[in-house]
């Protein structure tokens, strides 16, 4: 009798756990948004738009955190998430390499900036010296690029590393390296720990330069276009809605730094107008062959998705 009612239970409870499962894949299948982020400031718009999504609309943004931009964009690449945050030179090589994206919108206005040690007063005292960027397609490595143009050097005038954003500060605090350039708010830290400070912020080298994009799956945006649509637009009024103050309430929520170093940070940075004008890509596809990136870039129509 005793093992009846035990196989009777078991039976039980797995018919409710199978009910359960099910109850949630379909919630999951239909509402969630599952989007890749790394915790910068250049990617609280889409942190912003998940609040505010889940709080007007009842729709799930499911927010994936990454430590790496490999690890993120192993996961876009993949079509484990329906979306990234994610910069836009890595984004075109994987749209070059035959991956299924679409850029839909820019992550942020400006916001970049080249710190260097105390020591260095002009692009010119860089020669020779050691300069860190977190990755070859980057925004950084344009900016870094531009820099030197400007003392009439290149990249064959200085020893280029690639480091982990977080560690660049401490590199800079101990010598081994004698300037950066990296999403923030990483820049700040080091200006905030007193160890380097700006030679220059993006816009003095840049007019309107891209960094990181909003980009979605083919997958997503041909399952569900109505929704990649939707996200696509409150994405952009999540921004728009960013001013200092809320962009500081998001970025304590997420980014686990101090207040003096987003202070700094979120002074050199905007998220309003993000849509990728046809003049602003063209303009960045350009850097990117003239500075060895890529020799191919997507072209605007195939890569960028404006046209909803
Ligand atoms: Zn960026």
């Amino acid at each position: 009798m005793k093992n009846k009612i035990y196989v009777l239970l078991v039976a039980v409870s797995l018919a409710f756990a199978l009910t359960a499962c099910t109850k949630e894949k379909s919630t999951d299948d239909d509402k969630v948004v599952k989007i890749a982020y790394l915790p910068i400031t250049h990617s609280l718009a889409v942190l912003e738009e998940a609040e505010e999504l889940e709080k007007e609309d009842g729709i799930k943004v499911e927010l994936i955190k990454y430590g790496s931009w490999p690890e993120l964009l192993d996961a876009l690449n993949s079509d484990r998430v329906d979306g990234a945050s994610v910069l836009i030179e890595l984004a075109m090589k994987s749209k070059q390499e035959g991956i299924g994206i679409k850029a839909v919108a820019l992550g942020h206005k400006d916001g970049n900036v080249l710190i260097v040690s105390n020591d260095i007063d002009s692009v010119e005292d860089l020669k020779g010296k050691n300069f860190a960027i977190p990755h070859r397609q980057s925004s950084h490595n344009i900016l870094l690029n531009d820099a030197l143009a400007k003392g009439g050097l290149t990249v064959d005038d200085i020893n280029i590393t690639e480091l982990a954003p977080t560690e660049m500060p401490s590199a800079l605090a101990a010598g081994t390296i004698d300037g950066y350039c990296v999403a923030e708010p990483f820049g700040a830290m080091g200006v905030s720990l007193g160890v380097g400070k700006v030679l220059y912020s993006s816009e003095e080298l840049w007019e309107n330069s891209l960094c990181c994009g909003l980009v979605l799956t083919d997958k997503f945006i041909e399952e569900r276009p109505e929704e990649a649509k939707n996200f696509t637009e409150r994405y952009k009024t999540a921004g728009a809605n960013l001013d200092e103050e809320k962009a500081k309430e998001v970025a304590e929520k997420y980014l686990n730094q101090s207040d003096e170093v987003l202070d700094i940070s979120l002074k050199w940075i905007s998220y309003d107008e993000l849509t990728i004008t046809e003049d602003d890509y063209n303009t960045l596809a350009e850097k990117v062959k003239e500075y060895g990136l890529s020799d191919n870039p997507p072209e605007y129509e195939d890569f960028v998705k404006s046209d909803w």
